[in-house]
Protein backbone atom coordinates (compact mmCIF):
# COMPACT_ATOMS: atom_id res chain seq x y z
CA UNK A 1 0.00 0.00 0.00
CA UNK A 2 2.47 2.64 1.08
CA UNK A 3 4.53 1.78 -2.01
CA UNK A 4 1.44 2.72 -4.27
CA UNK A 5 0.94 5.72 -2.30
CA UNK A 6 4.19 6.88 -3.17
CA UNK A 7 4.67 5.95 -6.67
CA UNK A 8 0.98 7.89 -6.91
CA UNK A 9 3.00 11.03 -5.45
CA UNK A 10 5.76 10.29 -7.75
CA UNK A 11 3.30 10.55 -10.52
CA UNK A 12 1.21 13.50 -9.64
CA UNK A 13 1.93 16.43 -12.00
CA UNK A 14 3.28 19.72 -11.00
CA UNK A 15 0.43 22.00 -9.94
CA UNK A 16 0.27 24.80 -12.59
CA UNK A 17 0.60 28.34 -11.25
CA UNK A 18 -0.87 30.75 -13.47
CA UNK A 19 1.99 33.24 -14.37
CA UNK A 20 -0.29 35.60 -16.14
CA UNK A 21 -2.50 38.40 -13.95
CA UNK A 22 -5.31 39.87 -16.19
CA UNK A 23 -6.22 43.13 -14.86
CA UNK A 24 -9.41 45.45 -15.87
CA UNK A 25 -9.30 47.86 -13.23
CA UNK A 26 -6.38 50.95 -12.30
CA UNK A 27 -6.75 50.51 -8.93
CA UNK A 28 -5.33 46.15 -9.15
CA UNK A 29 -3.65 47.75 -11.33
CA UNK A 30 -1.55 50.09 -9.63
CA UNK A 31 -1.82 48.33 -6.22
CA UNK A 32 0.17 45.32 -8.00
CA UNK A 33 2.60 47.58 -9.48
CA UNK A 34 3.12 48.93 -6.08
CA UNK A 35 3.69 45.80 -4.25
CA UNK A 36 5.74 44.13 -7.22
CA UNK A 37 8.06 47.25 -8.41
CA UNK A 38 9.33 45.26 -11.34
CA UNK A 39 11.11 46.59 -14.25
CA UNK A 40 8.81 46.60 -16.69
CA UNK A 41 8.48 46.60 -20.80
CA UNK A 42 5.40 47.45 -21.77
CA UNK A 43 3.58 47.06 -25.24
CA UNK A 44 0.59 49.07 -26.10
CA UNK A 45 -1.80 47.24 -28.14
CA UNK A 46 -5.67 47.32 -29.23
CA UNK A 47 -5.62 43.69 -29.32
CA UNK A 48 -6.54 41.06 -32.18
CA UNK A 49 -2.79 39.46 -31.72
CA UNK A 50 -0.83 38.79 -34.38
CA UNK A 51 2.62 37.22 -35.29
CA UNK A 52 3.65 41.18 -35.83
CA UNK A 53 2.04 41.93 -31.55
CA UNK A 54 4.36 38.53 -30.75
CA UNK A 55 7.34 40.23 -32.56
CA UNK A 56 7.07 42.90 -29.86
CA UNK A 57 6.20 40.81 -27.05
CA UNK A 58 9.58 38.79 -27.76
CA UNK A 59 11.30 42.16 -28.40
CA UNK A 60 10.28 43.47 -24.72
CA UNK A 61 11.25 40.25 -22.99
CA UNK A 62 14.53 40.94 -24.54
CA UNK A 63 14.97 43.71 -22.14
CA UNK A 64 13.62 42.38 -19.28
CA UNK A 65 11.76 39.28 -17.84
CA UNK A 66 8.69 40.99 -17.05
CA UNK A 67 6.66 42.25 -20.19
CA UNK A 68 2.90 43.83 -19.48
CA UNK A 69 0.84 44.20 -22.33
CA UNK A 70 -2.52 46.61 -22.33
CA UNK A 71 -4.72 45.23 -24.66
CA UNK A 72 -7.69 48.35 -25.29
CA UNK A 73 -9.02 49.03 -28.03
CA UNK A 74 -8.99 52.84 -27.73
CA UNK A 75 -12.54 55.00 -28.87
CA UNK A 76 -10.70 58.71 -29.04
CA UNK A 77 -8.12 57.44 -31.60
CA UNK A 78 -10.89 56.07 -33.83
CA UNK A 79 -12.63 58.80 -36.47
CA UNK A 80 -14.83 56.22 -38.18
CA UNK A 81 -17.21 54.47 -35.72
CA UNK A 82 -17.62 51.83 -37.99
CA UNK A 83 -14.25 50.81 -38.05
CA UNK A 84 -14.63 50.98 -34.02
CA UNK A 85 -17.48 48.72 -33.93
CA UNK A 86 -15.58 46.43 -36.34
CA UNK A 87 -12.60 46.14 -34.89
CA UNK A 88 -11.97 42.48 -33.82
CA UNK A 89 -11.75 41.75 -29.76
CA UNK A 90 -11.07 38.15 -29.46
CA UNK A 91 -9.77 38.48 -25.95
CA UNK A 92 -9.94 34.68 -24.91
CA UNK A 93 -6.96 34.27 -27.87
CA UNK A 94 -5.11 37.24 -26.83
CA UNK A 95 -5.29 35.97 -23.65
CA UNK A 96 -3.92 32.64 -23.99
CA UNK A 97 -0.75 33.84 -26.62
CA UNK A 98 0.45 36.43 -23.43
CA UNK A 99 0.26 33.66 -21.45
CA UNK A 100 2.10 31.20 -24.02
CA UNK A 101 4.76 34.05 -24.59
CA UNK A 102 5.24 34.29 -21.06
CA UNK A 103 3.63 38.18 -20.59
CA UNK A 104 2.92 38.53 -16.82
CA UNK A 105 0.00 41.04 -16.96
CA UNK A 106 -2.40 42.55 -18.98
CA UNK A 107 -4.23 45.43 -18.95
CA UNK A 108 -7.66 44.93 -20.42
CA UNK A 109 -9.81 47.86 -19.28
CA UNK A 110 -12.98 49.03 -20.52
CA UNK A 111 -13.32 52.61 -21.75
CA UNK A 112 -15.12 54.18 -19.01
CA UNK A 113 -12.32 52.33 -16.56
CA UNK A 114 -9.71 54.86 -19.13
CA UNK A 115 -11.89 57.78 -19.60
CA UNK A 116 -14.30 58.29 -16.79
CA UNK A 117 -17.30 60.53 -17.25
CA UNK A 118 -17.26 63.84 -16.31
CA UNK A 119 -13.57 63.78 -16.35
CA UNK A 120 -12.24 66.86 -17.74
CA UNK A 121 -10.13 65.97 -20.93
CA UNK A 122 -6.58 66.98 -21.62
CA UNK A 123 -4.91 66.96 -24.70
CA UNK A 124 -1.06 66.43 -25.78
CA UNK A 125 -0.03 66.52 -29.09
CA UNK A 126 3.05 66.88 -31.35
CA UNK A 127 1.44 69.15 -33.96
CA UNK A 128 5.08 69.27 -36.59
CA UNK A 129 4.37 65.49 -37.33
CA UNK A 130 0.95 65.05 -36.59
CA UNK A 131 -1.01 67.05 -39.42
CA UNK A 132 -0.17 65.53 -42.44
CA UNK A 133 -0.66 61.58 -43.30
CA UNK A 134 -2.44 59.86 -40.63
CA UNK A 135 -3.00 63.22 -39.01
CA UNK A 136 -5.04 64.68 -42.07
CA UNK A 137 -6.79 61.26 -43.02
CA UNK A 138 -7.94 60.54 -39.79
CA UNK A 139 -8.65 63.74 -37.76
CA UNK A 140 -8.07 64.18 -34.33
CA UNK A 141 -6.06 60.42 -34.41
CA UNK A 142 -2.73 61.43 -32.77
CA UNK A 143 -4.61 63.15 -30.18
CA UNK A 144 -5.86 60.39 -28.73
CA UNK A 145 -3.26 58.01 -29.24
CA UNK A 146 -0.58 60.63 -27.38
CA UNK A 147 -3.43 60.66 -24.53
CA UNK A 148 -3.98 57.15 -24.25
CA UNK A 149 -0.27 55.90 -24.18
CA UNK A 150 0.95 58.53 -22.16
CA UNK A 151 -1.88 57.37 -19.90
CA UNK A 152 -0.82 53.53 -20.08
CA UNK A 153 2.87 54.85 -19.50
CA UNK A 154 1.59 56.92 -16.14
CA UNK A 155 -0.09 53.55 -15.25
CA UNK A 156 2.45 51.15 -15.54
CA UNK A 157 5.64 53.05 -14.99
CA UNK A 158 7.35 50.90 -17.66
CA UNK A 159 11.69 51.24 -18.45
CA UNK A 160 10.87 50.35 -21.74
CA UNK A 161 7.69 50.76 -24.08
CA UNK A 162 7.60 49.37 -27.86
CA UNK A 163 6.23 50.07 -30.58
CA UNK A 164 6.20 48.71 -34.27
CA UNK A 165 7.69 50.21 -37.78
CA UNK A 166 4.51 49.18 -39.40
CA UNK A 167 2.99 52.41 -37.87
CA UNK A 168 5.64 54.81 -38.63
CA UNK A 169 4.49 58.37 -37.66
CA UNK A 170 2.59 57.04 -34.29
CA UNK A 171 6.53 55.62 -33.49
CA UNK A 172 7.92 58.92 -34.76
CA UNK A 173 5.69 60.58 -32.34
CA UNK A 174 5.97 58.53 -29.31
CA UNK A 175 9.57 59.23 -29.56
CA UNK A 176 8.88 62.59 -30.12
CA UNK A 177 6.45 63.04 -27.04
CA UNK A 178 8.84 60.96 -24.87
CA UNK A 179 11.60 62.86 -25.56
CA UNK A 180 10.17 66.49 -25.31
CA UNK A 181 8.18 65.36 -21.99
CA UNK A 182 11.07 63.85 -20.83
CA UNK A 183 9.82 60.71 -19.98
CA UNK A 184 11.76 58.48 -17.79
CA UNK A 185 11.77 55.08 -20.53
CA UNK A 186 13.29 54.00 -23.67
CA UNK A 187 11.04 53.52 -26.66
CA UNK A 188 11.91 50.65 -28.49
CA UNK A 189 11.26 49.87 -32.54
CA UNK A 190 10.65 46.79 -33.75
CA UNK A 191 10.73 45.76 -37.28
CA UNK A 192 7.72 45.14 -38.88
CA UNK A 193 6.52 41.50 -39.63
CA UNK A 194 5.23 40.18 -42.90
CA UNK A 195 3.45 37.54 -44.56
CA UNK A 196 4.90 35.44 -47.00
CA UNK A 197 3.75 37.85 -50.24
CA UNK A 198 5.26 40.97 -48.21
CA UNK A 199 1.68 42.31 -46.47
CA UNK A 200 2.66 43.51 -42.98
CA UNK A 201 0.43 41.83 -40.56
CA UNK A 202 -2.74 44.15 -39.65
CA UNK A 203 -5.27 42.84 -37.05
CA UNK A 204 -7.70 44.55 -40.23
CA UNK A 205 -6.36 42.00 -42.28
CA UNK A 206 -9.12 39.89 -41.34
CA UNK A 207 -11.68 42.01 -42.64
CA UNK A 208 -10.19 41.73 -46.39
CA UNK A 209 -12.34 39.27 -49.34
CA UNK A 210 -10.32 36.43 -50.63
CA UNK A 211 -10.29 38.67 -53.97
CA UNK A 212 -8.60 41.81 -51.81
CA UNK A 213 -6.45 39.89 -49.74
CA UNK A 214 -4.71 39.56 -52.92
CA UNK A 215 -4.50 42.90 -54.40
CA UNK A 216 -3.12 44.59 -50.67
CA UNK A 217 -0.04 43.32 -51.41
CA UNK A 218 0.18 46.20 -53.91
CA UNK A 219 1.43 48.28 -50.68
CA UNK A 220 3.78 46.26 -50.60
CA UNK A 221 5.11 46.07 -54.08
CA UNK A 222 4.93 50.01 -54.62
CA UNK A 223 7.33 50.49 -51.78
CA UNK A 224 9.55 47.45 -53.24
CA UNK A 225 9.16 49.95 -56.25
CA UNK A 226 10.16 53.12 -54.50
CA UNK A 227 13.23 51.08 -53.00
CA UNK A 228 14.26 49.93 -56.57
CA UNK A 229 14.20 52.81 -58.28
CA UNK A 230 15.93 54.83 -55.36
CA UNK A 231 18.95 51.78 -55.30
CA UNK A 232 19.49 52.33 -59.11
CA UNK A 233 19.79 56.29 -59.20
CA UNK A 234 19.85 57.90 -56.19
CA UNK A 235 18.93 61.15 -57.99
CA UNK A 236 15.41 60.78 -58.80
CA UNK A 237 13.24 63.17 -57.57
CA UNK A 238 10.40 62.51 -55.02
CA UNK A 239 7.61 63.48 -57.43
CA UNK A 240 8.42 60.40 -59.97
CA UNK A 241 8.57 57.67 -56.88
CA UNK A 242 5.48 58.94 -55.14
CA UNK A 243 3.98 58.83 -58.92
CA UNK A 244 4.96 55.35 -59.73
CA UNK A 245 4.07 53.99 -56.31
CA UNK A 246 0.53 55.32 -56.55
CA UNK A 247 0.25 53.82 -60.28
CA UNK A 248 1.50 50.35 -58.62
CA UNK A 249 -1.04 51.04 -55.77
CA UNK A 250 -3.93 51.62 -58.49
CA UNK A 251 -2.64 48.83 -60.28
CA UNK A 252 -3.61 46.37 -57.38
CA UNK A 253 -7.03 48.09 -57.06
CA UNK A 254 -6.17 50.53 -53.87
CA UNK A 255 -7.20 53.81 -54.07
CA UNK A 256 -4.29 55.64 -52.53
CA UNK A 257 -4.92 58.01 -49.75
CA UNK A 258 -0.81 59.10 -49.91
CA UNK A 259 2.23 57.86 -50.93
CA UNK A 260 5.38 59.84 -50.29
CA UNK A 261 8.66 59.99 -49.98
CA UNK A 262 10.13 62.04 -46.80
CA UNK A 263 12.71 63.10 -44.38
CA UNK A 264 12.80 59.95 -41.31
CA UNK A 265 12.38 62.57 -38.92
CA UNK A 266 10.81 65.28 -39.45
CA UNK A 267 8.69 63.89 -42.54
CA UNK A 268 8.78 67.18 -44.46
CA UNK A 269 9.52 66.83 -48.23
CA UNK A 270 13.36 65.56 -49.63
CA UNK A 271 13.52 66.88 -53.43
CA UNK A 272 16.38 64.73 -54.36
CA UNK A 273 17.19 61.80 -52.30
CA UNK A 274 20.98 61.75 -50.76
CA UNK A 275 20.28 60.08 -47.16
CA UNK A 276 17.89 57.60 -45.87
CA UNK A 277 13.90 58.50 -46.53
CA UNK A 278 11.07 56.66 -45.51
CA UNK A 279 8.82 56.01 -47.85
CA UNK A 280 4.95 55.63 -46.57
CA UNK A 281 1.70 54.22 -47.94
CA UNK A 282 -2.15 54.18 -46.98
CA UNK A 283 -5.30 53.88 -49.17
CA UNK A 284 -8.81 51.61 -49.58
CA UNK A 285 -9.07 48.11 -50.73
CA UNK A 286 -12.35 48.16 -50.76
CA UNK A 287 -14.01 49.45 -46.90
CA UNK A 288 -10.73 48.29 -45.25
CA UNK A 289 -7.88 50.87 -45.24
CA UNK A 290 -4.34 49.72 -45.25
CA UNK A 291 -0.79 51.58 -44.36
CA UNK A 292 2.75 50.13 -44.39
CA UNK A 293 6.40 52.20 -45.21
CA UNK A 294 9.79 51.37 -45.45
CA UNK A 295 13.04 52.93 -44.26
CA UNK A 296 15.27 53.39 -47.58
P1 LIG B 1 -2.28 47.88 -32.69
O1 LIG B 1 -2.83 46.73 -31.91
O2 LIG B 1 -2.61 47.84 -34.14
O3 LIG B 1 -2.56 49.22 -32.05
O4 LIG B 1 -0.70 47.72 -32.65
C1 LIG B 1 0.00 47.62 -31.45
C2 LIG B 1 1.47 47.69 -31.73
O5 LIG B 1 1.84 46.61 -32.58
C3 LIG B 1 1.90 48.98 -32.44
O6 LIG B 1 3.14 49.42 -31.90
C4 LIG B 1 2.05 48.54 -33.87
O7 LIG B 1 2.94 49.32 -34.62
C5 LIG B 1 2.57 47.13 -33.68
N1 LIG B 1 2.35 46.31 -34.87
C6 LIG B 1 1.17 46.14 -35.52
N2 LIG B 1 1.35 45.38 -36.61
C7 LIG B 1 2.67 45.06 -36.66
C8 LIG B 1 3.50 44.31 -37.55
N3 LIG B 1 2.99 43.72 -38.63
N4 LIG B 1 4.80 44.21 -37.27
C9 LIG B 1 5.34 44.82 -36.17
N5 LIG B 1 4.62 45.53 -35.30
C10 LIG B 1 3.31 45.67 -35.54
Amino acid sequence: MARRANLGLFHRRPCKIPSLKVFHTITELREHRRATDPLIALVPTMGALHEGHLKLIEEAKRLTDEVWVSIFVNPTQFNESSDLAHYPRPIEADLAACEKMGVSVVFNPEPDEVYPPGVVASSVDVPSLTTQFEGAHRPGHFAGVCRVVLKLMNLCEPRFVCFGQKDYQQMIVIEAMAADLNLPLLIQRVPTVREADGLAMSSRNQRLSEEERKHAVGLFKALTLAQQMIKEDEHFDSETIESAMRQAMQAHHIEPDYAAIRHPVTLEPVDLIDGEVVALVAGRLGSVRLLDNFLI
